[in-house]
């Protein structure tokens, strides 16, 4: 019988997941990748490395542990008769005391769930998977792997606000996040001799942020504090004058529970389309606030490219990563024009094509176009974890 990891990748708007069978070295090698749905459009919906289909099914009304319990089932008995030996999660907040993968014990879950303050929409969405399966599956390992921990590399001044030092001491510094998809990205450049480049990576999906790398390493990031610091996202409005928030408190009579909700799921390309927070709805619009909302994306985009530009002192490389990245050459094309007078120059051709690299020769900087496998980084740090590899 296969010895499987599963990798959980909770993310903002999905909960994906991929199946990796355990190699004789230790090493994983991809089985399935998919999603799960909860509530009333529950499913699972997985396929094969090249696209092809293993199941799509409709599990009405399901809860989470429901929809967990059928996945284990289907790769346990359906998909193989594998037998799933480890879980491994992508946990959004680390905080200042997660960094390495770890074998998730209850005080551990505790813990994380602890910090849940720090995000406080995006860690319960970390949390339930591993809860869920606690209960469900007792006996079965589960790692943690953190989204701030490929940003520790973050030096002063990069990861500092300027505020009193005494909040620096609580905990109040800016973190980073998407570790796990940049890990992915450094891991990519490292394989093919490109990571001793100035690197920025565009991780553009429904989050949103960008990520400066200097020999592989993240040296500054977009994401602060939270997750809703930095670019304009699907739902989050990215980096905001700090005054906005004070009005809203005592001139707006807004409670800080409404701010939340304002900030984190009503902003962002949804607050300004006022139709949509998906992107390919608005390119496919006619409405001039679906365009603002995708000017304003690219505008600030550009603006934090530069930004993290000069912490690098240049660019050599930008790579485009995850949904609107990889598939939106309207964005890439949009974002790379404004960015002529850095001497990134787009191929319009391969670009169209999305093609991996989409810069003309002459190009100062080149453009990567790279999909993002936050699952298999998962996978990998799974199986060091419980010391196969
Ligand atoms: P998440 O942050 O939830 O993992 P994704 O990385 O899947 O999100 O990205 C979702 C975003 O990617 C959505 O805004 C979606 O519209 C956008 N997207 C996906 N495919 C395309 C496409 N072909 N053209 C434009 N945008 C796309």
């Amino acid at each position: 019988m296969n010895r499987t990891v599963l990798a959980l990748n909770a993310g903002s708007s999905s909960l994906k997941f991929g199946v990796y069978d355990v190699g004789r070295a230790g090493e994983p090698h991809m089985a399935a990748r998919g999603s799960v749905g909860i509530g009333l459009s529950a499913h699972i919906k997985a396929e094969a490395e090249k696209g092809k289909p293993l199941v799509d099914r409709a599990l009405p009304d399901s809860s989470l542990e429901d929809v967990l319990e059928a996945l284990l089932t289907w790769i346990e008995t359906e998909f193989g008769g594998r037998r799933v030996t480890a879980c491994g999660h992508r946990i959004v907040h680390g905080g200042t005391s997660f960094f390495d993968p770890v074998v998730l014990t209850p005080e551990q879950i505790d813990a994380i769930d602890a910090l849940s303050p720090l995000s406080p929409l995006h860690q319960p969405r970390s949390v339930g998977p591993i809860r869920a399966i606690v209960k469900m599956r007792p006996r079965l390992r589960q790692i943690g792997c953190f989204d701030t921990a490929f940003h520790r590399t973050i030096r002063p001044p990069a990861n500092r606000f300027a505020l009193p030092r005494a909040y620096e001491r609580k905990g109040i510094r800016r973190y980073g996040f998407h570790g796990l998809s940049y890990e992915s990205i450094a891991s990519r450049l490292q394989a093919v001799g490109k990571s001793d480049r100035r690197t920025i990576v565009a991780h553009l999906g429904n989050g949103a942020s960008l990520c400066a790398l200097r020999n592989g390493v993240s040296v500054d990031t977009t994401m602060g504090f939270s997750v809703l610091d930095g670019l304009v996202m699907g739902t989050r409005c990215g980096a905001l004058d700090p005054g906005v928030l004070l009005y809203l408190l005592q001139h707006e009579g807004m409670a800080p529970r409404e701010l939340q909700h304002l900030l984190y799921e009503k902003s962002g390309l949804l607050g300004i389309s006022e139709m949509s927070a998906d992107m390919r709805e608005l390119e496919a619009s006619a409405d001039p606030k679906a365009r603002e909302a995708f000017e304003l994306f690219v505008f600030r985009a550009t603006r934090e490219i530069a930004a993290l530009a000069n912490t690098l002192g240049g660019l050599d490389c930008l790579v485009f990563t995850a949904g609107i990245g990889e598939h939106s050459d309207a964005v890439r094309e949009a974002i790379c024009r404004r960015l002529g007078w850095l001497g990134v120059a787009i191929d319009d051709d391969a670009n169209l094509r999305h093609a991996p690299t989409i810069s003309v020769p002459a190009s100062t900087v080149e453009i990567n176009i790279m999909p993002t496998d936050e699952e298999s980084v998962i996978a990998r740090h799974v199986l060091k974890a419980i010391g196969e590899i």
